[in-house]
């Protein structure tokens, strides 16, 4: 019986998320052994070419992470869907925006701006900046033109199935390919190998409602406490907003969780969210304390939507 075709792409990424897919160990023997993989521009040498020439919905599953940055990202996004009966956001850049999402914070010319003249490291005086389209003696050079801003994949495509995490753990990626090749799968447009509660139900340090008078960042702390909530120890932590799904990993090594679960079921803007949740943690009533003890969270928008704000009620900066 012929084996179902599989696909990996990466699009706006960083390639962590093939990485991810190695922490299987052993077991991608017997991902090898039961699907055909059929593209994965990180392992194979295929073309999109041998994409366009398959047949529509030829390949069975196709796992899509990275942001969609520029026109490539799009092209391939919707060869892939037109290609693909099922598509999969895998991993927080393709579900939420993640990391390369937080450009939206800016836009293209800006970007352009630091990165080819204002940046430290730059000698550019003859102010070079990459064309779309450049002449050579030979022809004809083209590059993908970058959007304005970062869109995840389902604002671009339509999408069956999330999978968050940046990357998704070990555990939760060999759970999604288990219930793929069983044809287990739960409803379309579902979170898939995830737990229906947040970082902090699985989290095991002990919560006693208590208030803070100060943030500190991680390396200012001199006396953690390992057993007790860090966030009631005055360290910003999202697990309150955050999907569970990775076994509470950062707060378990005493470091608070970045979000990269993206924001748990039934939250609609993470951000507004853990802004709640921090507001109620703080000690003072008084409005001038109140707000010195916020102004010590550097970065609010990078700290609350640090994973996923391209997907967020902001969205992006305009
Ligand atoms: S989700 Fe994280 S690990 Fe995966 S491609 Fe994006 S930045 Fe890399
Ligand atoms: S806020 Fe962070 S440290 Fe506290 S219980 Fe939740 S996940 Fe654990
Ligand atoms: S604890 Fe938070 S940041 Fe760390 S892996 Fe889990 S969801 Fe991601």
């Amino acid at each position: 019986m012929a084996k179902p075709k599989f696909a990996i792409y990466w699009a706006g990424s960083c390639g962590g998320c093939e990485i991810a897919f190695l922490d299987i160990r052993e077991k991608i023997l017997d991902v090898d052994r039961a699907v055909d993989l059929v593209f994965c521009p990180c392992v194979m040498d295929t073309k999109y070419q041998d994409v366009e020439a398959m047949s529509d919905k030829e390949i069975d599953v196709c796992l899509f992470n990275g942001v969609i940055r520029n026109e490539e990202n799009l092209h391939i996004a919707e060869l892939l869907r037109k290609k693909s009966k099922i598509l999969v956001a895998y991993g927080s850049c393709a579900s939420e925006g993640c990391i390369p999402g937080l450009a939206n914070l800016t836009n293209k010319e800006a970007i352009f701006q630091y990165v080819y003249h204002d940046s430290p490291s730059v000698r550019n005086p003859e102010k070079i900046v990459p064309q779309t389209e450049t002449k050579v003696k030979s022809g004809k050079l083209t590059l993908p033109a970058m959007f304005d801003y970062v869109r995840t994949l389902n604002q671009v495509v339509d999408v069956d199935y999330k999978m968050p995490g940046c990357p998704p753990v070990a555990e939760q990626i060999w759970a999604v390919i288990e219930a793929i090749l069983s044809g287990n799968l739960p409803e379309k447009g579902s979170v898939i190998g995830i737990n229906p509660k947040t970082v902090c139900d699985e989290c095991p340090k002990t919560k006693e409602e208590k208030r803070v008078k100060a943030f500190i960042r991680p390396h200012m702390i001199k006396n953690i406490d390992p057993e007790k909530c860090l966030l009631e120890q005055g360290i910003i932590c999202n697990g309150p907003a955050t999907q569970a799904g990775c076994g509470a990993l950062c707060p378990q090594v005493h470091l608070g969780c970045r979000g990269c679960y993206g924001p748990a079921e039934g939250i609609s803007d993470m951000g507004g969210k853990l802004a709640g949740a921090i507001a109620s943690i703080v000690d003072s009533d008084d409005p001038e304390e109140i707000e010195e003890i916020v102004g010590q969270i550097v970065d609010p928008v990078g700290t609350f939507y640090r994973f996923n704000l391209p997907s967020s009620i902001l969205g992006r900066k305009i």
